[in-house]
């Protein structure tokens, strides 16, 4: 396609986990002929299910479906319906209200309408040792859920380091593959829901190492062993470990934005009334406006509601 020929739409979908594609699935049932930009070198199109094993809490599928498999299903269902799809990165927009324009890689669109679904990314810390082409995938992830079930982890002890909910649920499902799971927080109290943190602190596996934080990750092929440090005794102990999982929580995927739409201070899009931003217009769905729930279910709802109420404005606008 000509960089420079701009293409006039009605709905530009940016972002394609399991928001993205329903927003697609009914705005191309609904006639809008939606164009979707699933992304290339952000992170894998499909979003964070690309790098879920099983998911099992997805309505439809009792006996489980695996997360690439799934985004497959969502992804061949809006092209069923004629959502134009697109392998490329949106680089940046112009959000003026009345003309959004889209500028991928070598593509660039008008669009009367936005919807905004480019989800979060778990985030890292510069640990020596953890990075890429270090341990990064070779024992280091952030994600237990997607990962935890891999051979290497079997029988090793384990380390998750946060003290959110995340944190929390990550080391009570390492429980099922460890030898031992070890929560490295770097304050003396988690700030987990009470439920959740009872759950941890009295499971017989796991043990918290409090005021801590890991300063290097050691090992051969895959991760063997990791430093943490007390920052209280300031005592430095070599502990053997078969993986590392950071749970410091997300960063939306908002970047590209440059700030043309109100976020809140963390970072993830404001909604309003249902999922319009502060550009009318514009419209947000799955992980990008929503820190709390994260689930593909809810993404995908979220999704749907965003694709009937742009919907609703296009047709308001042309009356
Ligand atoms: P979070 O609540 O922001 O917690 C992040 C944790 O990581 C905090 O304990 C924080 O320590 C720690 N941390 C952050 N940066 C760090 C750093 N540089 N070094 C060491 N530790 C660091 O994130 P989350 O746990 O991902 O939860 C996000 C939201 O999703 C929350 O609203 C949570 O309730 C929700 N959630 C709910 C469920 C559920 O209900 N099933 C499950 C998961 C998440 P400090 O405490 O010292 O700041």
């Amino acid at each position: 396609m000509d960089a420079n020929k701009k293409n006039k739409v009605k709905l530009i979908i940016v972002g394609s986990g399991p928001a993205g594609y329903t927003a697609a699935i009914y705005a191309a049932r609904a006639n809008l002929e939606p164009v979707l930009y699933e992304g290339f070198f952000s992170g894998p199109a499909g979003g964070q299910l690309m790098t879920t094993t099983e998911v099992e809490n997805y309505p439809g599928f009792p006996d489980g479906i695996s997360g690439p498999e799934l985004i497959e299903k969502f992804r061949s269902q809006a092209q069923r319906f004629g959502t134009t799809i697109i392998s490329e990165d949106v680089h940046s927009v112009d959000l003026t209200p009345d003309s959004f324009h889209i500028q991928g890689k070598k593509t660039n669109y008008q669009a009367e309408a936005v919807i905004i679904s480019t989800g979060a990314t778990a985030k890292r810390l510069e640990i020596p040792g953890a990075g890429d082409g270090e341990f990064w995938q070779k024992g280091v992830t952030a994600c237990a859920v997607c990962d935890g079930a891999a051979p290497i982890f079997r029988n090793q002890p384990l380390f998750v380091i946060g003290g959110g909910d995340t944190a929390m649920e990550e080391a009570m499902f390492l429980t099922k593959f460890g030898s031992r799971v070890y929560i490295v927080h770097r304050r003396d109290q988690f700030r987990a829901s009470k439920i959740m943190q009872e759950r941890v602190l009295k499971h017989a596996k796991i043990e918290v190492l409090w005021d801590s934080v890991v300063t290097s990750v050691e090992g051969d092929s895959v991760v063997r062993s990791v430093t943490v440090f007390n920052l209280k005794t300031e005592k430095e102990t070599n502990m053997a470990a078969g993986g590392l999982f950071f749970a410091i929580g997300h960063i939306p995927n908002t970047a590209f934005l440059s700030k043309q739409i109100e976020l809140h201070d963390n970072g993830y899009i404001k909604v309003f009334d249902g999922t319009k931003t502060s550009v009318e217009g514009v419209f947000a769905a799955g992980d990008v406006q929503d820190h709390v729930y994260r689930q593909a279910i809810t993404a995908a709802g979220s999704g749907c509601m965003a694709a009937m109420e742009a919907e609703r404005w296009l047709a308001e606008r042309s009356e």
